[in-house]
């Protein structure tokens, strides 16, 4: 059996037809891949605009520079998730607060978030930065909700969930980063993700000021539109407005996310095939404790919790099962605790992290695979 990962890109030989044909182009960054990718991840979303970005990362940065993210500012996210979907408030000065986690999704616990919103005066805060973890969609009607109530711009990390969703009180689809309910979503297009691309990300909105400003802030604050230019010396004129980055995705992976979306669709279905299969496994088995799982779940992630995640881990190690704990919690990174969070902040996420690990799932994972992956799991924790 070859080694198992958690998770994995898969390429065809489109994708690879794709890059060739751009190399051969005019084009290697900045070409017309760039705005068909954009325009096509947007009909994806259902959101209005989206803006391609170099990397989830810098995605995060750009919202945060977009909604004026500085000094002075407090922003709430949750300890489960990647480091960057805090650090990207770091990067413009602003300050982390984070709320506990409901145990049973491992979501960023709303009621959590309106008890710290309570414990302040109004206008404390400024944003709220929730994570659709796993790929199951968080309740975004809630957050707005509270957004509104307390004056909160959201944006919504959906790095885990293209194509996941949750239905509204209205009994409408809401889907990951459709623009309807948070200002700005986030995706990656790191090879574990759904949409691999290598290095890559997107940006989602709704608000059109917010997609003009991504795009100057992408390119350096740099813009071409007379319309929005002070002046015109000529056809090379441009004008540098605020200070931005080169943020920018290039063509040829841009060409590789435009064959990659065609298939998102197959590889969620498989990805909730396979999770299902999982579910039916450790159905009854008491040391197995899956998340919760729901209708509208991108299945990024299949985390199960166990009482000896060490030992499991390692005796899978020792199969060829290279599982993988997501996350530790950010509040007890070191550099994190030097800005005043301490380990016992955040009792629920800091339970969570002792006992998680995520099991091997991507699309093109075999059945036999996930056959010896459970029996390997079930053998160990029964032993
Ligand atoms: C992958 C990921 C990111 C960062 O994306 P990169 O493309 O690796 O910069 C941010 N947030 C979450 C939840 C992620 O999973």
């Amino acid at each position: 059996m070859e080694p198992i990962p958690y998770g994995r890109q898969h390429i065809t030989s489109e994708d690879i037809q794709a890059v060739t044909e751009t190399l051969l182009s005019d084009y290697l960054t900045q070409g017309p891949k760039v705005a068909e990718f954009e325009q096509q991840f947007a009909a994806y979303t259902g959101a209005k605009y989206a803006v391609a970005v170099s990397n989830g990362t810098a995605a995060l940065h750009l919202c945060a520079l977009a909604l004026h993210v500085q000094p002075g500012q407090r922003v709430i996210t949750t300890p489960i998730t990647f480091a960057a979907s805090a650090n990207c408030v770091r990067y413009c000065g602003g300050e982390v607060y984070f709320a506990d986690i409901d145990p049973a999704t491992a979501l960023l616990d709303l009621r959590a978030v309106r008890r710290l919103l309570e414990s302040y005066p109004k206008g404390h805060f400024h944003g709220l930065i929730p994570v659709d973890f796993a790929g199951l969609a968080v309740d975004l009607e809630e957050a707005r909700k509270l957004a509104n109530e307390f004056g909160l711009w959201i944006i919504e990390d959906a790095c885990h969930a293209p194509g996941g969703s949750f239905v509204d009180s209205q009994n409408r689809e809401q889907r990951c980063g459709n623009g309807q309910l948070a200002d700005l979503a986030i995706f990656s297009f790191h090879p574990v993700k759904h949409i691999a691309t290598g290095e890559g990300g997107m940006i989602t909105t709704n608000r059109h000021d917010l997609y003009e400003r991504l795009l100057k802030l992408r390119t350096h604050g740099i813009t071409k539109d007379p319309v929005q230019m002070a002046r015109n010396d000529g056809g090379w004129y441009m004008e540098m407005q605020e200070l931005g980055y080169n943020y920018r995705m290039p063509d040829m992976l841009c060409a590789l996310g435009i064959s990659q979306l065609r298939r998102a669709d197959e590889g969620l279905m498989r990805r909730r095939v396979l999770a299902a299969r999982y579910d039916a496994a450790f159905a009854n088995v008491a040391a197995v404790r899956p998340l919760a799982g729901a209708p509208g779940h991108a299945y990024h992630l299949y985390v199960i919790q166990v009482p000896d995640r060490k030992r499991l881990y390692d005796a899978l190690r020792e199969r060829q099962i290279f599982a993988q704990v997501h996350y530790i919690p950010v509040h007890t990174m070191p550099y994190y605790q030097r800005l005043g969070w301490n380990p016992g902040d955040f009792p629920l996420a800091e339970a969570y992290y002792a006992h998680c690990l995520s099991i091997p799932l991507f699309p093109s994972l075999t059945d036999e695979e996930q056959q010896y992956v459970i029996d390997s799991i079930l053998e160990i924790v029964r032993t």
